[in-house]
């Protein structure tokens, strides 16, 4: 596995891959790598000749400085494990790297892109297509891997491909979760460990309530869900969408689509940090 802090560096070794006819296939993560990232590169091992694995905390994704200056970075960790897992180059640049001059190019794929995340973070999504962008530019791909931790990324990354009309394909991979329903995240290092006792009860809730939905309305289950987090101590609910999982807009009774899916986001003890989840009702 190789290394690499420079575009051009990286660039010249996938040239000879390409000439080879070698197929690409793109992780793209912000480092303090775990299982679930490590389940995005393994399938793109099986799926490639060759994986890059991009490593690079995106400063313009960021819409709180305080967010940013606490994430953990690991890069010496990171590459044991992707090591470990198969995949061939690490791209590892600064940010002057990545932006020498600021980007001031401006996405916007209303509805998916102004929802949740996007209303509850402005500038975010904008900052999380600059950057992928750039690394698609970078490392010309067949496949970019992105998991469904994410998910309302995923919808947003789909639309701009389909926007900037770029041949790849984006694969969706399944969240992974601790053994007590925690979804792994980088930020669960930065939970005290009464917090981390208390986080899984996001997930504990989410999940019950899709027994709970058989039984009661959209309206309903929406209320269940946000007051049984509310009423543990040591949460509470920034919002909790149930959205249409194509359109990703409100929807009001389950009978309104075939693809229903709630969002949470939830603030966990002190500091806090930002935890988010998301359960599916229908999937089609
Ligand atoms: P991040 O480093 O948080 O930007 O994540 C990089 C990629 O890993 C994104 O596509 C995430 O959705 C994905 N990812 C992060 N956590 C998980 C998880 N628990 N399960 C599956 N994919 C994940």
């Amino acid at each position: 596995m190789k290394v690499f802090r420079k575009i051009v560096d990286l660039q010249n070794e996938l040239f000879e891959a390409r000439k080879k006819k070698q197929s690409i296939g793109l992780v793209p993560t912000m480092g303090a790598l775990h299982e679930g990232h490590a389940s995005l590169v393994r399938r793109s091992v099986k799926e490639n000749d060759i994986t890059v694995v991009s490593v690079f905390l995106n400063p313009t994704q960021f819409n709180n400085p305080n967010d940013l200056a606490t994430y953990p970075r690991t890069l010496e960790k990171d590459c044991d494990l992707l090591e470990k897992n198969g995949a061939d180059y690490v791209f590892a640049p600064t940010a002057e790297e990545m932006y020498p001059t600021p980007d001031k190019r401006q996405f916007e794929f209303p509805p998916v892109s102004t929802v949740m995340e996007g209303k509850h973070r402005p500038g975010h999504f904008n900052g999380v297509c600059q950057v992928v962008s750039r690394l698609f530019y970078i490392t010309r791909p067949q496949r970019a891997y992105f998991g469904e931790k994410d998910w309302q990324q995923i919808a947003v990354v789909k639309a701009m491909v389909k926007r900037l009309k770029l041949n790849i394909d984006i694969v969706e991979c399944p969240i992974i979760r601790e053994s007590d329903g925690l979804a792994l995240s980088s930020r669960n290092t930065l939970l005290a460990p009464e917090e981390r006792a208390i986080a899984p009860n996001i997930f504990k809730y989410l999940n019950e309530s899709i027994e709970f939905a058989k039984t009661h309305s959209l309206k309903d289950t929406h209320n269940q869900v946000v007051s049984q987090i509310n009423a543990t101590d040591g949460l509470e609910v920034e919002y909790f969408s149930i959205v249409d999982g194509n359109t990703l807009q409100d929807i009001e009774k389950w009978e309104d689509s075939n693809y229903i899916v709630g969002c949470i986001t939830v603030y966990c003890g002190k500091k806090p940090v930002r935890l988010i989840d998301h359960i599916k009702y229908k999937e089609y």
